[in-house]
């Protein structure tokens, strides 16, 4: 029916949520009473009315810059660079005091993520115009990740930053944001230079 199929079609739109999926959600809103689908429908405009991009690292954020690149107690020199918000939150779970930069994704050309699409421009200019001591790539050693950052420290090579990549404990194809915290820790204190 028109509207149910108009949703689901929404619904189908999302990672992970085939036709059925969409389908059965599409039914859910409908039983839901009134101010519930309300409450969602503000949710949903909240988002993307408060949420934004923080102009400095790239992270999602209520207000810019961040409360991170606002903070006066990070370590300035120090930069960690990840993926999307989510490895930056699990990075924040554990000692990390520096700032973060944020790059939108990682490089994969078959699916037109070139390095245009992502922040590494910007993350280059930052290091070129800032003293960073080092610049700590949190990225998953997947064939995506390994690709991005052979490519930026290529960039960044003879620039004077110290560069390093987590060394351990987070095996082939592990995401960061499904590490513990212990094991992002640990892969964070084993750090190795680029
Ligand atoms: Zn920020």
């Amino acid at each position: 029916m028109g509207p149910l199929d108009e949703l689901a079609r929404y619904f189908q739109k999302m990672p992970s949520v085939g036709a059925r999926s969409a389908q059965r959600l599409a039914f859910f809103i409908l039983s839901q009473p009134q101010n519930w689908v309300d409450g969602f429908i503000q949710s949903l405009q909240a988002v993307k009315k408060d949420v934004r991009y923080c102009s400095q690292c790239h992270n999602i954020t209520l207000t810019d810059p961040c409360e991170i690149c606002r903070d006066p107690d990070r370590i300035r020199g120090l930069l960690c660079v990840v993926a999307d918000p989510r490895d930056q939150q699990a990075i924040e779970k554990i000692s990390y005091r520096g700032l973060y930069h944020i790059l939108g994704g990682l490089l994969s050309p078959l699916d037109s993520i070139t390095p245009e699409v992502l922040k590494i421009d910007d993350l280059v200019q930052k290091i070129r115009r800032n003293n960073y001591r080092e610049v700590f790539f949190a990225i998953n050693p997947t064939v995506e990740g390994e690709a991005t950052i052979l490519y930026i420290a290529d960039l960044l090579k003879g620039l004077g930053v110290r560069m390093t990549r987590i060394a351990y404990g987070l095996p082939t194809n592990a995401n960061i944001d499904y590490a513990d915290e212990l094991t992002i820790s640990r892969a964070y204190e084993g750090r190795v230079e680029i």
